[in-house]
């Protein structure tokens, strides 16, 4: 069986996942640890690149370039000392300090650690409603973005032969259920971009139709009462339908039966309505919440072991300022990240972990490519502002991760996508 590791006497640092989470950590542990510090890093992750979900709306709608939203990891290692295994974590062995790395179906190999990070992530939740899981494709990986563009362009092609109108209208209608950040963006990269695409493809855009399903009275409760209102007059010039207040029945093949009888025809939906933590993490003997998350102390370490930290989406840490369980959001799992790597250098300089202090600066939507809401410290903002600063987290992120080089180069293919 190939071998992910060597005989060392070395203290090995294993990570597993390489998301936002894991590659963050990773990076900054691979560019501040010593030689005297003795220690292996080892970042195991299936996929050679790391996916950057917050930008998958663009992948979505936009031309298709995959690659778009995914960061190579070998070139992110390249000059670092951390060696990447392109494998899985199947099972933790807490007791025996381990885990077991390998396919679902074996074999596995067992990599003892001397520090564990996990740092696997979520996946989309699909609730059980009648359809929703035949007729809808989820928006949580590169997978999805690259299923939903494959839909629409179906639909695209299906309407570019229909001659009757209304047929070709109900071909042309794009249904997204959840009012969430994750489904506004989604839903408004189809207002701004499929108008474009359809008119590459001779089609009219007056024959499209998008519409945005939420269950709850508004949309975006996490944001302050203006920034909602700006974020629907922005989904009326996009001429997205809005559906408030009604929970989903069921879904078809043409469409969503709502609570309330009402129907919404549509040959394409998208399903954005929450996500749980990887379902994997109830197997490895650790204590998860109700939701399915680890549990972590204040210093992120797994509860009761000393030697297992989880962070990102996959960890569940409440917040003692605030008494509630940080959100599932990219910018909280780069910070746990960075505070996890901190703590790991004290430790391996004879140092104690610190506590976690989490601070949420600011939070940007994007509805459309080019146009976003959200606030930073006590300014709120819409529109263009919104949007450049969304922009620029990304662009700190990709700085962060893989330099000026990728930095610039993300920004360049952002630009060239907005247009
Ligand atoms: C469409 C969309 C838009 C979003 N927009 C934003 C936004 O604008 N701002 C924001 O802050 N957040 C946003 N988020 C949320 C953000 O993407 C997540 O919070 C973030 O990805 C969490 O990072 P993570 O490292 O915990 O998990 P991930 O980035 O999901 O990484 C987990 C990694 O673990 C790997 N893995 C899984 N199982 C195993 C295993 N058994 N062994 C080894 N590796 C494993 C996976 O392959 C994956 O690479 C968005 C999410 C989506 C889906």
């Amino acid at each position: 069986m190939q071998t992910c590791v060597s005989p060392t006497e070395k203290r090995r640092i294993v990570i597993a996942g390489g998301g936002y989470a894991g590659t963050t950590l990773a990076v900054r542990l691979g560019r501040r640890i010593k030689p005297s510090d003795d220690v292996e890093i080892l970042l195991i992750e299936p996929n050679p690149c790391q996916q950057a979900l917050s930008e998958l709306d663009l992948v979505a709608v936009g031309p298709p370039r995959p690659e778009f939203c995914e960061l190579w990891l070998p070139t992110i290692f390249k000059d670092l000392p951390v060696t990447v295994c392109y494998n899985r974590v199947h099972s933790v062995l807490p007791d025996e300090h381990a885990v077991l790395v390998g396919p679902r179906e074996g074999p596995h190999e067992k990599v003892p650690y001397w520090r564990l990070v996990l740092a696997t992530g979520a996946v989309a939740f699909v609730p059980p409603v009648p359809g929703l899981k035949e007729h809808a494709t989820t928006m949580w990986s590169v997978h999805d973005a690259q299923e939903l563009q494959r839909r629409i362009e179906g639909q695209f092609r299906i309407a570019a032969k229909t001659v009757d109108r209304e047929a070709r209208v109900k071909a042309l209608s794009f249904a997204v259920i959840g009012g969430g950040a994750t489904g506004l963006e989604i839903v408004g990269t189809l207002g701004q971009m499929l108008p474009k695409r359809m008119r590459e493809h001779g089609l009219d855009p007056a024959d499209l139709r998008v519409h945005l399903v939420e269950g709850r009275p508004d949309i975006l409760y996490d944001l302050p009462e203006s920034l909602r209102k700006k974020a629907k007059a922005r989904l009326a010039k996009l001429s997205v339908q809005l559906h408030l207040g009604s929970m989903v029945a069921s879904v078809d093949e043409t469409g969503i039966t709502l609570e309330d009888g009402s129907r919404v025809d549509a040959s394409v939906v998208v399903f954005c309505g929450g996500a749980k933590a990887d379902p994997d993490a109830n197997t490895w003997g650790l204590e998860v919440d109700p939701s399915g998350r680890l549990t972590v102390d204040e210093s992120l370490h797994a509860s009761g072991r000393s030697d297992i930290y989880a962070i990102g989406d996959v960890a569940a840490f409440r917040d003692p300022e605030s008494k509630r369980t940080l959100p599932m959001l990219a910018q909280f799992a780069i910070r746990e990240a960075e505070h996890t790597a901190d703590n790991l250098l004290r430790e391996l300089r004879g140092g104690q972990p610190e506590p976690f202090h989490p601070h949420m600066h600011g939070e940007f939507v994007s509805i459309g490519p080019s146009w976003g809401v959200g606030w930073m410290f006590r300014w709120h903002l819409s529109g263009i502002p919104a949007i450049v600063m969304k922009r620029f987290t990304y662009a700190m992120y990709w700085y962060e991760v893989g330099g000026l080089r990728l930095a610039w180069k993300r920004l360049r293919e952002m630009l060239a996508m907005q247009r």
